[in-house]
């Protein structure tokens, strides 16, 4: 039986699938595969039964992947069904494909404190593991106990913080590997507390950036001591446009698209605002957004 026709059997499975339907930049080409496992264990077969020479991208929400025009030549995982949240006592452990902002509710309804930012952050726990997710000072390592991967063969393992590695929006997991699931050591609060801070911290979102349209988030590292918008903003692109593609006007940070945006118009804008920075500051802006080419 080809492989296809038993991945088949393990979740669904698609052809020449348009990634701009599953980012929320809402551009990009095709993948060749993408499927989505029932469960974990289907996973497991899945990657044992998939050809060792297709490259594999796991998928959350897709809100911090700029995704080509000529899509990607290999097969997406999308971790959507992997969606459970325990807790047991002071440990939250949430599967990959779990939403962020329902792992804060969880951990609020609980009393447990140390993860309220994640309220605020549109992505899935796989992604804010492998991104060290953070924000209003708090990101995913400081209450990070271990993550469970899938390797390229289907077989587990289990990394400790340290070794996650995790540093400024980075983690280290070995090559072609999945993260699965994730603990956390949280702290007892008073639940109105912690939803009060919630509630806080997503107000402010919402005045300071443009939410209503398409983007992938800051779409650069904060340089050391700096910020990317306030570069941005002084090297007088705030609000640039490119194809359907604009440096917001709300935000210098963030690019948004204007319902016809390409690829290729985002990645213009991304390297207009690193030339424009570097020629006047001499600093170079760091992509906070995941380009899928740079990752191949
Ligand atoms: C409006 C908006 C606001 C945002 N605000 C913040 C913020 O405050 N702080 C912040 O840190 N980020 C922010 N982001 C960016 C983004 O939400 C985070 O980086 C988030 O952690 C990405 O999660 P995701 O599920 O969308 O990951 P995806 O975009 O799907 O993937 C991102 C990267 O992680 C990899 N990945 C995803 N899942 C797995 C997995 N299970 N195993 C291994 N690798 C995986 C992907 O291959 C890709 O390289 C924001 C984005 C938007 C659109």
């Amino acid at each position: 039986m080809p492989w296809q026709k038993s991945l088949q059997a393990l979740g669904e499975l698609s052809h020449s699938e348009p990634m701009a339907n599953h980012t929320t930049l809402a551009v990009g080409g095709a993948a060749t595969w993408y499927f989505k496992p029932h469960n974990k264990e289907t996973l497991s077969q899945a990657l044992a039964l998939t050809p060792k020479n297709i490259k594999l991208l796991p998928l959350g929400r897709g809100s911090n992947l700029l995704v080509p025009d000529h899509g990607f030549d290999g097969m997406v995982i999308d971790l959507g069904m992997l969606n459970t949240i325990q807790i047991n006592a002071h440990r939250l452990t949430a599967q990959a494909g779990s939403r962020m902002s329902k792992i804060a509710q969880t951990a609020a309804n609980a009393g447990l404190r140390g993860l309220e930012f994640m309220a605020t952050v549109p992505g899935d726990l796989g992604g804010g593991i492998a991104m060290n997710a953070g924000a209003f000072g708090m990101q995913a390592s400081d209450t990070c106990l271990q993550a469970e991967v899938m390797l390229r063969d289907g077989s587990e393992q289990i990394l400790s913080k340290s070794q996650l590695n995790m540093v400024y929006r980075h983690s280290q997991i070995p090559k072609q590997s999945i993260i699965t699931a994730a603990s956390f050591e949280l702290q007892t609060a008073d639940q109105q507390d912690i939803r009060d801070v919630m509630r806080d911290m997503r107000h402010k979102r919402s005045q300071t950036q443009p939410l209503a349209m398409p983007n992938c988030g800051s779409v650069f590292k904060n340089p050391e001591g700096d910020y990317a918008a306030r570069l941005i903003e002084a090297v007088g692109l705030k609000g640039k446009r490119m194809g359907g593609a604009q440096i917001s006007e709300i935000h210098a940070n963030f690019i948004v698209n204007h319902g016809n945006a390409h690829s290729d118009d985002v990645t213009a804008l991304i390297q207009l605002a690193q030339q424009s920075v570097f020629e006047k500051f001499a600093i170079k802006l760091e992509p906070e957004v995941r380009i899928l080419e740079d990752l191949q």
